[in-house]
């Protein structure tokens, strides 16, 4: 079909950060493919940015400001459109600041609990956060990087000082080994699986997989690692043990560039491989195998996902990795190094852009008083230096009444949390709920003004992929109906609200383009000092730390020093505080991603990708489906001691047996109404990989 004009731009899903070209037709995008010759992807693409952009025009799009029909009703229940009623934007932003300010006049700005959007732009989140702090003077702010990667961030900033992918995309063709650890990257990551599976198939790298499923990639490895669900830190351990016991290390790089290996070698007399196959299942050969090729190898590089980060272990995992890289030393140079693989598109980006309880933009501490002191000055008002709370920190808060308004851009908590009947709860108690979005989700059902929002298509801006790569968001067409870019609709609250409460924001906020939000973040974050969209635009896409004009980016962090100064070795115990199967419960249940959905399911969803993957679904192993008289024909119903979820049967080895997998994407089976909320205590990240449930025939 033939088409009108052709506008590159980022893809809105993943991490990878694909640059697509939109094809467009009487203002509607008609097809989608990847832009030739442009980083990272070079004309790849994986099926939803190739045929998920759709959702953009579906029929449920916000398009005019809602407000709720029975406001102020003592425990508010979700309703769907017809519980709204449609308004002008005066009216729906003049009502969200009249009881913002009221909350901030009567109850200060404890009151307030906000999210951030990791799918919104880095102009957005920028915006966003300023708003939060400089306006209702709270740091209570964060998005879903919580929910996915807090563990990796709190692991890698204790060992290094820095939670970033430390090596860019682009050196996956040079790997000499690599392991990929609680991800399934064929699935999440479709792009990268390829360029992994390329250096396997075309460069000869060697691929270990240290993951309990048998995962797509493990068809390309030398070595598959199924250790039991919970056990990563031993395997990890035993590696250590080996490697220090054969002196695989390097001590020229333990030297130079890190503390506390004796301590922590000392630590490890225990962690025999014959210890690690009593506690994970997995011979200690095939660990002895492991530890031998990494210590071994020239340039090694780890890649996770939430396999590692989503677990009440999360930061020992994490810390157990860095642990493994520091004393190899296969850290600071091309085609090695730590690569937690960001999911969402801008996660990264929402994150630097200071869209967290602890930091301003840039990862300047909150608590810092010079850090503060910067911040004062550029955006001329006192700011709170105690840091916020984090993600289910907020929901307990507004669970006890602490927190009584809720303002949420573009995140939908109602399908991300776990345990949803609590979450459900504690949202039921708020006093005031503004939420900024595309279309009306689980979580805007709670909503007492809804306020309709440009997608990625319909809006300038930047994105972050998981590499530190900033790339161009472009406009492709006008969002539909009365939607605004988000940016937008938080500069006149900011106004509005800031005009009740007595001071006045309006320069603060005087914003016409994305570009300007940047340039004044730029300014303010030095990783960011060279970076501008119009060198962005020249040279399609930037790495950060970019700290002026004549950087060239840096694809790779860590050649000369780490940002804490030297590597730190961290001494680890064994715990395992994951709910456990039972005779009640005898199954664990792992929750996961599958290629053509994503997350809460909100976009792909209300894309063609639905036709394809329609239903939710569980995976059992044979020998257990054989157990519980299932057959492929069986619907089933799982159940946890927090809720029952009824879905059709997949019969597979993926899993390994004892252990059932479900999809996080589907609203009418949210597999997040079984999980359980126990937290790691350093990321407060919960154990989404673990909860022990039942199956039964449905
Ligand atoms: Fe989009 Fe990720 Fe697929 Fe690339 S790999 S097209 S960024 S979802």
């Amino acid at each position: 079909m033939k088409f009108d004009r052709t506008v590159s731009t980022t893809c809105p899903y993943c991490g990878v950060g694909c640059q697509i070209d939109l094809n467009i037709k009487e203002g509607r995008i008609i097809s989608a493919k990847a832009s030739e010759g442009k980083a990272p992807n070079f004309g790849r693409l994986c099926v939803k940015g190739r045929f998920g952009t759709d959702y953009t025009h579906h029929p449920t799009r916000l398009t005019k400001p809602l407000i709720r029909k029975d406001l102020d009703k003592e425990k508010r229940e979700p309703c769907g459109m017809e519980g709204f009623r449609e308004a002008s934007w005066d009216e729906a932003l003049d009502m969200a600041a009249d009881r913002i300010s009221r909350t901030f006049l009567q109850s200060g700005s404890s009151a307030f609990g906000t999210f951030c959007c990791a799918k919104a732009t880095n102009e957005d989140n920028y915006l966003f956060q300023k708003f939060v702090r400089s306006v209702l003077k709270t740091n209570n702010i964060d998005h879903c990087a919580r929910l996915c990667h807090a563990a990796s961030v709190a692991g890698l900033q204790k060992a290094l000082g820095s939670a970033a992918m430390s090596n860019s995309i682009a050196e996956m063709k040079d790997l000499d080994l690599f392991i990929v650890t609680g991800s399934n990257t064929t699935e999440t990551h479709p792009v990268i699986s390829t360029y992994l599976k390329e250096a396997v198939v075309k460069n000869n790298a060697r691929l270990i997989v240290i993951d309990p499923r048998k995962i797509e990639m493990a068809n390309f490895a030398i070595l598959h690692i199924q250790h039991k669900p919970g056990t990563d830190v031993a395997v990890y351990q035993a590696m250590a043990h080996v490697i220090v016991r054969d002196k695989l290390y390097s001590r020229d790089f333990i030297d130079r560039r890190t503390e506390g290996f004796e301590q922590y070698s000392a630590s490890l007399d225990a962690c025999t491989p014959q210890w690690a196959e009593k506690i994970t299942g997995v011979t200690a050969d095939k660990i002895e195998q492991a530890a031998r090729l990494y210590g071994e190898a020239e340039k090694a590089a780890f890649y996770w996902g939430m396999g590692i980060s989503q677990s009440v272990h999360g930061t020992d995992n994490t810390l157990s990795i860095a642990n493994l890289a520091l004393m190899c030393g296969h850290l600071g140079k091309p085609g090695t190094g730590v690569n937690p693989l960001r999911g969402q598109n801008n996660v990264q980006g929402c994150s630097d852009s200071g869209g967290l309880p602890n930091i301003y933009p840039g990862y300047q501490n909150v608590a810092d008083e010079e850090s503060a002191l910067k911040f004062e000055k550029a955006w001329g008002t006192d700011l709170n230096r105690k840091p916020g709370l984090t993600t289910l920190e907020m929901s307990d808060a507004i669970g006890e009444g602490i927190i009584s308004d809720f303002i949420i851009m573009g995140e939908n908590p109602l399908m991300s949390e776990p345990d949803l009947n609590k979450a459900r709860e504690h949202l039921s108690k708020l006093k005031n709920m503004i939420v900024i979005d595309i279309f009306l989700n689980e979580t805007g059902q709670y909503a007492d003004v809804i306020l309709p929002a440009a997608a990625f298509s319909e809006k300038n801006g930047t994105f972050t992929n998981s590499d530190r790569r900033v790339q161009l968001v472009r406009k492709a067409l006008d969002p539909p109906g009365e939607a605004r870019e988000d940016w937008q609709i938080i500069s006149e609250l900011a106004k509005r609200v800031g005009r009740r409460i007595g001071q006045d924001f309006s320069s603060e906020f005087n914003f016409s383009r994305a570009d300007e939000i940047w340039d004044e973040m730029a300014e303010l974050v030095p990783a960011f000092g060279g970076i501008s969209h119009e060198r962005i635009e020249r040279e399609d896409g930037i790495h950060w730390p970019c700290p002026d004009k004549s950087h060239r980016g840096s694809p790779y962090l860590f050649s000369d020093s780490f940002p804490r100064g030297k590597g730190k070795f961290h001494e680890l115990k064994l715990t395992n505080l994951s709910e456990q199967p039972d005779d009640d419960f005898p199954y664990i249940l792992s929750t996961g991603r599958v290629l053509y959905h994503w997350h809460g399911g909100t976009m792909t969803r209300r894309s063609v990708l639905n036709d394809i993957s329609p239903r939710p679904f569980v995976e059992i192993h044979p020998d257990d489906a054989r157990k519980e008289n299932l057959d492929s024909d069986s619907t089933v119903r799982v159940s946890s001691r927090r809720g029952s979820i009824e879905l059709d049967i997949r019969i597979s080895d993926r899993s390994p047996t004892g252990v059932l997998f479900i999809p996080i994407h589907f609203a009418e089976a949210a597999v997040n109404e079984l999980t359980r909320d126990i937290r790691d205590a350093s990321a407060k990240i919960p154990d989404y990989k673990i909860c022990a449930v039942k199956i039964e025939k449905g």
